[in-house]
């Protein structure tokens, strides 16, 4: 066996593991991988985060369509880093964190790894890439074959199939302590990734992909040829590189594989990039630049096509300021003819305040909850950031969400250790307004003050400014802004702790210094899962420190000349700077946002009438069967996958199905169902609720997929089931189906038999007495044969308040994640 091969994470352990669900077999249809001995090159894209604190990012789901359709023969799998429990599982045997959700196969035996990097803290996670892993954990290290953890082996051939890792994604701008310092070609430095991209990625990742993956060029050339795609940078090149900007605009992604996630129902539509803010400390508005809008005729296209794909209900309208697009009206009307709901996410204060038809708009569409970046706790503070924010547009926003109807309002503040008396005083007042006018007006209303500590980022303004490492000086003015908000009411929460800004701040702009320590990080058990192990923040401040760097160049106010990590790629220092000196003035801002272009006075009615009807939505009945391939699908799963077969019977996105199909909801086992809590996972005969404007329409979609339009759903008196695992788990199914009888103290009686399909059965039958609790009546166990296809099978017979999952509770994981629930009849 191969060390390779050794370290392959099987499907029974996989299955035991949180994620090891994201990706059951339907998925892997849409996947669409050819088998691993084939495939025409192997890519993994990995996230450093966990699946549950991403899964609502689609940067993952973005790479991994690119390079589908570069490599339509490629293998592509996705990785995360685990769970705590999953990484006690995987350490007890002794597997890699990072390897491929659907292979099952190691970071070594793919050709290209492309890390996608949303924040500096993820990094962390970097260094468990190449831990215990025959990968070399520097760029130096893979061209020359040096191995890590290997000791044997010829070095050429390991050169040679050591993969290739890229970086890119939203933090690489200030991914700058990657780079280390160097490796003998101290002209040249070296690095943890091969190379990193900038920018927007839409198109140039299928393109890095097929140049990397060439299997009939030597890495080297690879990685040169890469150079030539805009936004790339290969690691010790000694070459400059430019950041990507997608024109007109980076597209939308409208087809993917939906995981088996929490979200499977929710898509994501972009309906902008760039900003026109241009706030002194935001490294996303600087990054992203210039603002483009996506007109709303696009859009609503686009929107049909992704509904179709995607089979999501919800859908979430992505910019980094929503009520900054001229035709949002157009949009908010569009998408909620195709969507159940629509969540307008982020927006700009004094444009929702200059505007009531469009807080009217909002509240018609079903929002309750607003988010509103204030930033400084003051005036001043706001010219600092360059926010743009004036206090009467701040009183007027807030004057129109005081109303009933907004459940919640959460305001965003930044604390960067300059705030003085004035300010906190004027931020208290602030507070005490804002609480007054909720007991006046909309008492029942939750005012939450969120604030988090400045990190001052590269390519940003604020590059330049003095750093705030001083613990007791930023915890005391969050205090302050704590016991303001407590005075007069308001609820707070610090959004991060110090030493997770600490370590943020450090990496961010600290560069090659610090990347022996990042390198270190898996090797010394620092990981970064919500927040930073304990004692991250103390090692790295002692490493930094002991390595010269925090000198008072770094901690103080940086001068004119200062180069930031990454300053290979172009930027315009001079604009930064100019930037910066008007920020640290505090001088006055300006207006930079122009409000959206009003709609007629038909147009809130026609919205609210849109609304009111979609409460009013059709209900239709369906009978299906759910296929083997969604046995392990969570229910947002199943009824995406139900919303699909509906769209894709229909002709899909260019039809009017998708106007005319807006949910589908399991009849049975949905929340408030008969049902609920009998089975969490389960495939086979099913009863779904579809909703729409026109039931002739639903009743046509069912058709064409091939399921039967029903009346009214079937009596529950009686349920049949099968349940089947594999063979190695059949002694502990039949031992935990016992105490599970015996925990519902159900009595039975057991017999012995030849089983309907042939091998051997143990029957149990209920007493007269157990069958009035409506749980359970019958069980035919049938131990494995080869006629039984080898696996352990129970035929149920069980009342409407059997729990399944008490059963399948008392499996060990691997044994659950093999168990199949099948229904066959309701009678
Ligand atoms: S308005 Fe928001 S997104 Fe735009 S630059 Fe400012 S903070 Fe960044």
């Amino acid at each position: 066996m191969s060390s390779s091969e050794s370290r392959l994470v099987d499907e029974t352990i996989r299955r035991a593991l949180s994620t090891g669900r994201a990706i059951i077999p339907a998925v892997s249809e849409d996947m669409g991988n050819p088998p691993w001995r084939g495939a025409d090159g192997r890519v993994l894209v990995l996230r450093l985060s966990s699946l549950r604190d991403v899964e609502g990012s689609t940067s993952h789901l973005v790479i991994f369509s690119e390079v589908r359709q570069a490599l339509p023969a490629a293998y592509i799998d996705f990785a995360f880093f685990p769970s705590s429990r999953d990484r006690a599982a995987l350490s007890d045997r002794g597997l890699p964190f990072f390897f491929g959700l659907e292979s099952g196969r190691p970071p070594e035996d793919f050709d290209l790894i492309l890390v996608s990097n949303a924040f500096a803290l993820e990094l962390v996670n970097l260094s468990y890439l190449f831990e215990l892993s025959p990968i070399a954990s520097r760029a130096s290290g893979r061209a020359s074959g040096r191995a890590s953890g290997c000791a044997s082996g010829r070095a050429s051939d390991r050169a040679a199939r050591a993969p290739i890792v890229i970086l890119g994604g939203s933090n690489a701008a200030a991914a700058g302590a990657l780079l280390l310092p160097g490796d003998g070609l101290e002209e040249e430095g070296d690095c943890l990734v091969d190379g990193i991209f900038f920018g927007e990625g839409e198109h140039a990742i299928g393109e890095l992909a097929y140049i990397l993956t060439r299997q009939d060029r030597p890495r080297a050339e690879r990685l040169a040829e890469a150079a030539s795609v805009e936004g790339f940078w290969a690691a010790r090149s000694g070459k400059t590189a430019s950041r990507r900007v997608a024109r007109p605009r980076p597209p939308n992604l409208l087809s993917y594989p939906v995981l088996n996630a929490e979200g499977a129902l929710t898509a994501k539509l972009q309906i902008s990039s760039g900003c026109q803010g241009y706030c002194s400390f935001c490294l996303e508005g600087w990054e992203s630049r210039p603002y483009r809008e996506f007109p709303a005729a696009e859009l609503l296209e686009e929107a049909r096509e992704l509904k179709a794909a995607s089979g999501a209900s919800a859908l979430e309208v992505f910019s980094f300021n929503f009520n900054a697009h001229s035709e949002i009206f157009a949009l908010v009307f569009g998408l909620s003819r195709l969507f159940t709901r629509v969540s307008l996410m982020s927006q700009r204060l004094e444009l929702l305040a200059r505007s009531p038809t469009l807080l009217q708009a909002e509240l018609a569409v079903g929002k309750r909850s607003f988010t509103l970046g204030i930033e400084g706790l003051s005036a001043r503070m706001r010219r600092y950031y360059r926010k743009g924010l004036s206090e009467d547009e701040i009183e007027a926003a807030m004057g129109a969400l005081a109303s009933d109807s907004v459940r919640e309002i959460k305001l965003f503040y930044i604390i960067s250790g300059l705030e003085g008396e004035q300010d906190l005083a004027e931020f208290s007042v602030f507070a005490h307004a804002a609480a007054e006018r909720r007991r006046s007006r909309s008492p029942g209303q939750r005012i939450l003050v969120s604030a988090g500590y400045l990190a001052r980022l590269p390519f940003t303004p604020l590059q330049y400014a003095p750093l705030c490492l001083d613990r007791e000086r930023l915890e005391g003015i969050a205090d302050r802004t704590h016991l303001a908000c407590e005075a007069a009411g308001l609820e707070f929460r610090l959004a991060s702790d110090f030493e997770d800004y600490y370590v943020d701040q450090l990496l961010s702009l600290g560069g090659r210094t610090l990347g022996p320590w990042l390198e270190a990080c898996a090797r010394e058990g620092r990981a970064y899962d919500s927040s930073l192990s304990r004692g991250a923040a103390r090692s790295l401040e002692a490493f930094a420190s002991s390595s010269g760097l925090l000198s008072p160049e770094f901690l103080g106010e940086k001068k004119e000349d200062w180069l930031s990590p990454l300053a290979f790629v172009d930027r315009d220092e001079k604009g930064l700077r100019r930037a910066y000196e008007l920020a640290s003035a505090f001088a006055p801002d300006r207006d930079a946002f122009r409000p959206p272009t009003l709609p007629d006075g038909a147009w809130l009615p026609k919205l609210e009438r849109l609304s009111a009807a979609k409460r009013g939505f059709a209900e239709l009945l369906v009978q299906l069967s759910l296929p083997d391939s969604l046995a392990l699908a969570r229910p947002e799963y199943r009824s995406s996958w139900v919303m699909r077969s509906l769209l894709k019977a229909r002709g899909g996105p260019r039809t009017d199905a998708a106007a005319s199909i807006f949910e589908a909801r399991d009849a049975f086992f949905s929340k408030g169902g008969a049902l609920e809590g009998m089975a969490d996972s389960y495939c086979g005969l099913s009863y779904y609720y579809i909703l729409g404007p026109d039931p002739a329409r639903l009743a046509r979609a069912a058709q064409a997929a091939g399921w039967e339009v029903v009346d009214e759903l079937p009596r529950l008196e009686r349920i049949r089931a099968e349940l089947s695992l594999e063979r190695r788990y059949a002694d502990q199914a039949e031992d935990s189906f016992k105490d599970w009888l015996a925990e519902s103290r159900v009595e039975t009686v057991e017999t012995r038999g030849e089983a309907a399909g042939g091998g051997r059965a143990r029957v149990f039958r209920c007493s007269r007495t157990a069958a009035k609790k409506r749980a359970f009546f019958e069980a035919e166990l049938v131990a494995p044969s080869p006629g039984m296809g080898d696996r352990f099978h129970a035929r149920l017979e069980l009342g409407p308040k059997a729990r399944l999952e008490s059963w399948l509770g008392r499996l060990s994981a691997e044994a659950r994640g093999s168990a199949i629930v099948r229904f066959v009849g309701y009678y």
